[in-house]
């Protein structure tokens, strides 16, 4: 006998959120073992140890209820033992802690597919700030491998070297690379390896972790194998490293943007739930609007990147409410997606009159529905970036620059915490236009950005002030730390293997600090202007230095 409708409906949600909870393990898992990694690091240890409690405590309990029984018996014994430790105040410095490692390592083998099944776990696969990257080199000759390190050496990675693909396949933990770069000449011309290869990339596939293949010549069935395998890349050697790492770097940025922000507007309350639902899987953060005429100040509040429309509803009709929206300047460029079973063409046609973006046909299917919201938000985040952001380097341009020194200036004065801002310019970068042309001159541009970006805080802004000048704004930072941080990006920045036809070549750059002081009510202009006077005399003392 079929259960009640209600008791299907019951039972199907149930299995959504345990599938969504399988689905968040992996990264669940990964900020555990990222607390154990840092406890062994540190001297207070105290803290740590209560977040690593806190977070076995959730998973105990979620794990329980969510179908991971075998997970959340696990996870109670390493709570115990935690709590134990806790307890024991007095010798936590100087306990003995190698459990934790492999006790935290242990909890992935116990995970269960949401229909009960046995599985292997999934690499994690979210940066972690802070952390250096992880990515992961296929290749067969352990001097390629060395040389690779080398050459990616300053910039903020840390690489796991595999010199055969089942030893890559075999060797899948929670820390998993994020990235994967594979050496294809290695592998593809030998029947069996190829063999080898195609399994691995099928597991990387399935780990969702991106492939990015190198090769010693360019062939064309290597492209179209890379193709098939969606890969984010194929370099061909010599590799030009600023662009590698470019690559890697926008395929890393990828993993760790924000969740999509969408709004639902719908009468049928369990479509709307059901949208809900389908696009919270996807990984998105959705609000249902569930009064019309309050649709403004919702908007307002959530800033949703996206809405998803009915067209038909009681009171207002989706087209109403579009017109609505599109009366406020800073709402003009939102997009919104009708969603409709409406067949009618002049009726649809009336719809995308109204500011209408797109126009989706009920029954939607869940993967179109989640592939259209997704495209349009990307495209919407592209071109938003491209309003402030410089398109050789991906930073932000000139004025918005400027805008962020301003704003962090008049928060430092408020905070009455410190604020460095940083001008740099590389040196003698005419000759290196003369000498390798103007594209050899925009490699190093983006490598610099690129290191910048990797190298500074999170909180900290960097920006491309002119043509290979760049600020970099260092809020709750003093001059001794702003240097420090500085100095080590200049030396990083002089080991980086430039290449142009056949030749190697290094560059320096040159910078000055400047500080902002709280007790003297200065303005943006002059933090900018004593870093420019710091740089001016960073180039007259002989340049490659940090003033
Ligand atoms: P110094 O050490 O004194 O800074 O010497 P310099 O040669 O670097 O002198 P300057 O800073 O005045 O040179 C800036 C040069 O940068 C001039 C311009 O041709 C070049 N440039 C500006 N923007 C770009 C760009 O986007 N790409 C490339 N390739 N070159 C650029
Ligand atoms: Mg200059
Ligand atoms: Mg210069």
């Amino acid at each position: 006998m079929a259960p009640p409708k209600n008791e299907q409906f019951f039972q199907e949600q149930l299995a959504k959120k345990r599938w969504e909870f399988w689905c968040s393990l992996p990264e669940r898992l990964l900020d555990l073992s990222n607390e154990v990694s840092r406890l062994l690091e540190e001297d207070d240890r105290r803290d740590r140890l209560q977040n690593i409690y806190m977070l076995l405590h959730r998973m105990v309990g979620s794990a329980g209820t969510l179908g991971q029984l075998p997970l959340s018996d696990e996870a109670r014994q390493f709570e115990q033992k935690v709590k134990a430790l806790l307890n024991d105040g007095k010798t936590l410095q100087h306990a003995n802690l190698d459990w934790l490692k492999p006790m935290s390592s242990r909890l992935s083998a116990v995970i269960v597919e949401p229909d009960g099944k046995r599985v292997d776990v999934v690499a994690a696969r979210v940066p972690v700030e802070g952390q250096k990257s992880l990515i992961g080199v296929l290749e067969s000759a352990p001097s390629e491998f060395a040389s690779l390190e080398r050459q990616l050496s300053p910039f903020n990675y840390r690489l796991q070297h595999f010199e055969h693909p089942l030893s890559a396949v075999s060797a899948g933990t929670v820390e998993g690379p994020q990235l994967v770069l594979i050496n294809l000449s290695s592998f593809y011309d030998d029947a069996c390896q190829r063999q080898a290869l195609e399994a691995f990339c099928q597991r990387l596939e399935e780990q969702r972790i991106q492939v990015l293949f190198l090769a010693e010549e360019d062939r064309f069935d290597f492209r179209v194998f890379a193709a098939k395998k969606m890969a984010v890349g194929l370099f061909v050697k010599p590799l030009s490293v600023p662009k590698l790492t470019a690559r890697i770097d926008q395929a890393l940025a990828r993993l760790s943007a924000p969740p999509e922000r969408v709004m639902v507007v719908d009468d049928d309350d369990a479509l709307a739930e059901h949208y809900k639902l389908v696009l919270e899987g996807a990984g998105m953060t959705v609000k249902v609007l569930r009064q019309a005429d309050r649709i403004m100040d919702e908007l307002t509040q959530f800033r949703p990147e996206l809405v998803l429309m009915d067209l038909h509803m009681p009171e207002y009709s989706g087209t109403d409410l579009a017109a609505v929206i599109r009366q406020y300047d800073q709402w003009e460029s939102l997009p919104i997606v009708y969603l409709s079973s409406e067949t009618d063409m002049a009726e649809q046609i009336r719809a995308m009159r109204f500011g209408a973006d797109d126009f989706l046909c009920k029954p939607v299917l869940d993967a179109q529905l989640v592939a259209a919201v997704h495209a349009r938000i990307e495209r919407a985040r592209r071109l938003a970036d491209q309003i402030t952001k410089d398109s050789l380097t991906g930073l932000l341009r000139h004025a918005s620059i400027k805008e962020h020194v301003a704003q962090e200036a008049s928060r430092a004065m408020r905070d009455g915490q410190p604020l460095s801002v940083a001008m740099i310019d590389i040196d003698f970068f005419k000759s290196v236009n003369d000498t390798y042309g103007h594209p050899g001159g925009d490699l190093v541009i983006s490598s610099l950005a690129t290191l910048l970006k990797q190298r500074v805080r999170a909180s900290d802004i960097v920006g491309r002030y002119g043509g290979e000048e760049f600020v970099v704004v260092l809020p709750n930072c003093d001059r001794q730390f702003a240097e420090t941080i500085l100095d080590n990006i200049r030396k990083l920045f002089a080991r980086i293997d430039f290449d142009s036809a056949g030749k190697t070549f290094h560059c320096t750059f040159s910078a000055g600090i400047g500080v902002l002081d709280p007790s003297l009510g200065e303005k943006e202009e002059d933090l900018i202007a004593a870093a420019d006077a710091a740089l001016y005399r960073a180039k007259n003392s002989g340049r490659d230095r940090v003033m």
